[in-house]
């Protein structure tokens, strides 16, 4: 396996580009991040520590990595590791810890196309980077879905007004706002991507 280049932003040293660059994404869209926040031991007795915490998301851990090796366009992640020792410990009914694994480069969902990254939650597949249709605040949602992010009822008092407030790239195919609102694919979140994918760290 090729080493990761220690990386330098916001006066953090990073481990690896990798997790800078998804750093670089979450301050451009505005989640705020806790870099390496609290170490954990494993059942086995390792220790396990988390790349980030984002407290506007539900305090969700987050462990950022490269694709696999074996990628073939089917996510998945390898049994036996520490990754996996700790999904397993925050997914286990009763655990109220949310842990989503991130594997590759910020990057836009393209459908049938190429991943340049995916997400794993609560062992559940696929979770996107989606916008709320009414206030842009940025989630991580079960397949992207804006209207998860803060719900409707946080802006509007009715179906029918939250419809109403819909901006129209790219909600121009939805009939209703209580669930799916699919936002993954947000101009917002789309020049972010190619912000975040042109800037050229220092080491
Ligand atoms: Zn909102």
């Amino acid at each position: 396996m090729l080493k990761a280049i220690e990386t330098s932003y916001k006066g953090y040293r990073f481990r690896s580009r990798l997790e800078a660059r998804w750093a670089l994404f979450f301050d451009t869209v505005r989640i705020p991040w806790v870099y390496e926040p609290e170490g954990y031991e494993l059942p086995s007795g390792r220790g396990y520590l988390p790349d980030f915490c984002l407290p506007s998301i539900g305090n969700t851990l987050v462990d950022v990595k490269p694709l696999p090796e074996d990628f073939n366009g089917e996510p998945h992640f390898s049994e036996g590791t520490k990754e996996a020792q700790f999904s397993e410990v925050c997914w286990q009914n009763g655990s109220t810890q949310a842990y989503a694994l991130i594997f590759g480069e910020p990057g836009p969902v393209e459908p049938g196309g190429k991943m340049s990254s995916y997400v794993v939650h609560a062992g559940d597949y696929p979770y996107y980077f989606c916008v709320c249709p009414w206030c842009c605040r940025v989630g991580l949602e079960f397949d992207g879905r804006g209207a998860r992010v803060c719900g409707y009822q946080q802006h509007h008092k009715t179906e029918e007004e939250a419809f109403a407030a819909l901006r129209t790239t790219p909600y121009r195919d939805v009939r209703r706002v209580d669930d799916k609102c699919y936002s993954f694919n947000d101009p917002m979140l789309l020049d972010a991507f190619s912000v975040v994918r042109a800037h050229r760290f220092g080491t």
